[in-house]
């Protein structure tokens, strides 16, 4: 597919761009400052900033290009109506690791057996928002407005733990991503099951598994 990666040029971007251009996609960086048109393109994947992932993805929808989303920590429903009025996709996941979409589905799980939860996210320190959007989602599929803790440091890339806790007991899940090239799987998916998806917004990796 020819792709635009806005963000290409970021921590993620550099990472993934190599990979999907190995799985045969050509793909065009554009970075800040660089004019959003997408025209004529298969796919646009954002990897930039809360703040600039929704002026990204509205561009592409509105020239009726299908986005992908990975920044987290922005509300993409008010785009759902944009998307679905041109007939394409928007698709956002907080997270496009493959390992920690399990983690997810077996904390709601655990939940079902467990009167207490507590969620522990730990990523890098360039990262702006908190709590993480995995965090978040792992917490509505949990129930009960569990507390989430967010810790920011130099050398971590992106890290959760659920905790749950019972008389006598506690069970801990835990995903760590040690590298960026684990979200590029969840991508490749994304991009293979785009077009099966309805127009307008989607949520979730889980949805494509
Ligand atoms: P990063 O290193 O800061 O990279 C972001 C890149 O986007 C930078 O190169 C930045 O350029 C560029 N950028 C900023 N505004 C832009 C715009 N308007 N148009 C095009 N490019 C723009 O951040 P990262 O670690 O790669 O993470 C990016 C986002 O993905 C964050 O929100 C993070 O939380 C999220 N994330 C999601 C997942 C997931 O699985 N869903 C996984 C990892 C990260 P400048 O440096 O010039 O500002």
């Amino acid at each position: 597919m020819k792709l635009a990666f806005f963000g290409a040029e970021g921590k993620v971007g550099r990472a993934l761009v190599p990979v999907l251009e190995r799985a045969g996609h050509e793909v065009r960086g554009i970075e800040l400052g660089d004019e959003a048109d997408v025209r004529g393109l298969d796919a646009a994947v954002d990897f930039t900033s809360p703040t600039a992932a929704p002026a990204n993805a509205r561009a592409a929808l509105e020239q009726g290009v299908s986005c992908i989303v990975g920044t987290t920590g922005w509300d993409p429903k008010p785009l759902d109506e944009i998307a679905r009025e041109r007939g394409v996709r928007l698709f956002v996941a907080p997270n496009f690791s493959l390992g920690a979409v399990l983690m997810m589905r077996f904390a709601g799980q655990a939940a079902r057996y467990f009167p207490r939860a507590e969620i522990v996210e730990l990523h890098n320190e360039a990262k702006q928002d908190a709590p993480s959007g995995t965090a978040a989602a792992t917490a509505r599929l949990i129930g009960g407005d569990p507390a989430i803790h967010s810790v920011r440091l130099p050398g971590l890339v992106a890290h959760q733990e659920v905790i749950f806790g019972a008389e006598g007991q506690l069970l801990t899940i835990r995903h760590d991503t040690t590298g960026r090239e684990s979200f590029a799987e969840g991508v490749l998916l994304a991009l293979e099951k785009l077009d099966t998806l309805p127009p307008g917004l989607t949520v979730g990796l889980e949805v494509l598994l």
